[in-house]
């Protein structure tokens, strides 16, 4: 019988996991394994996870709009998910109970280059959406100081003060650069028109991670590492927190090398 794995979305046309986590399956050889695309819109969204372990699901990403749903629903949660507020790992567990994570978090550390342990250093983290969210408690656990500049003003002012970050009314200097604004997604001409950032001020000594990810990649990026910083490409932070999702699912070791394959195919050649 085959076993089901999804990603549930509204949209998620857009997503790479199928892709991704196809190819992890098959590398693994779990070849009676399947991902799916699961298109929901919120007023179907509870009913129909609900639903999805008698139909031979094992577990489900989630993105948006419904990380926030998906961590109400569930029975049990992760601290990080908890502290957080959002979840984007569900597991159907064999006695019908549904348990939460937020792989995104240690998604983005693990991302991060051997040689930028963020303790001790500062971080600045643009946006105050879900994936600001798991980047603010990231960073913090991990021992970084953490500011946050978000677009209207007072939602950065009120995550900052729910997780223990420091709230700015404009993005300062620091070691690593966080973007967790959804800028440079559709149009990566406008990032430096949408975030007030100089791009002079995060060259060679800093890092700059993006969560965006796009074919050909970010403007952000592109000018960060023309000026010689260290860079963070999103598609690496899919692949990380995609690889702690499938490891919780299958208790196999996720092929990394082979989602990079999937998700960045000339990346990784
Ligand atoms: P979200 O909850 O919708 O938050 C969007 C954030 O972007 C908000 O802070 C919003 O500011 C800001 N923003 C949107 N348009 C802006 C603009 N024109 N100028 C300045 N700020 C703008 O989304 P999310 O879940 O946090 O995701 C954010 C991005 O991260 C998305 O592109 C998503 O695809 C990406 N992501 C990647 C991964 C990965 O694995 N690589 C994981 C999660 C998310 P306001 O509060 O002012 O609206």
């Amino acid at each position: 019988m085959t076993t089901f794995l999804g990603v549930c979305g509204w949209p998620v046309a857009h997503s790479r996991s199928p892709q991704m986590h196809n190819a992890a399956l098959a590398a693994v050889g779990l070849d009676d394994w399947r991902y799916l695309r699961l298109p929901l819109p919120g007023e179907l969204f509870e009913a129909t996870v609900r639903a999805l372990p008698a139909l031979g699901f094992r577990g489900v990403n989630v993105t948006i709009p419904h990380k926030e749903a998906a961590l109400a629903l569930a029975g049990s949660a992760s601290e990080a998910a908890r502290a957080i507020g959002a979840a984007n790992t569900l597991t159907f567990e064999p006695g019908g109970g549904i348990h939460a994570e937020n792989t995104d978090a240690p998604g983005l550390l693990a991302a991060l280059p051997p040689d930028w342990d963020p303790a001790g250093r500062t971080a600045m983290v643009l946006g105050a959406g879900g994936a600001a969210r798991a980047a603010v408690h990231a960073l913090l656990g991990a021992g970084a100081g953490v500011a946050v500049w978000n677009r209207t003003p007072e939602r950065a002012v009120r995550m900052a003060a729910e997780l223990g970050a420091r709230a700015v009314g404009r993005p300062e200097r620091a070691d690593i650069l966080v973007n967790c604004t959804s800028v440079g997604l559709h149009d990566a001409g406008s990032t430096f028109k949408a975030l007030p950032l100089d791009a002079d001020s995060w060259g060679t000594g800093s890092l700059v991670v993006d969560m965006v990810y796009r074919d050909g990649g970010t403007r952000l990026l592109e000018a960060a590492r023309t000026r010689g910083a260290s860079v963070v490409d999103g598609s690496e932070i899919l692949i990380s927190q995609g690889a702690a999702s499938f490891e919780r699912w299958t208790g196999q070791t996720a092929p990394r090398q082979a989602m990079r394959e999937a998700v960045a195919p000339i990346a990784s050649t």
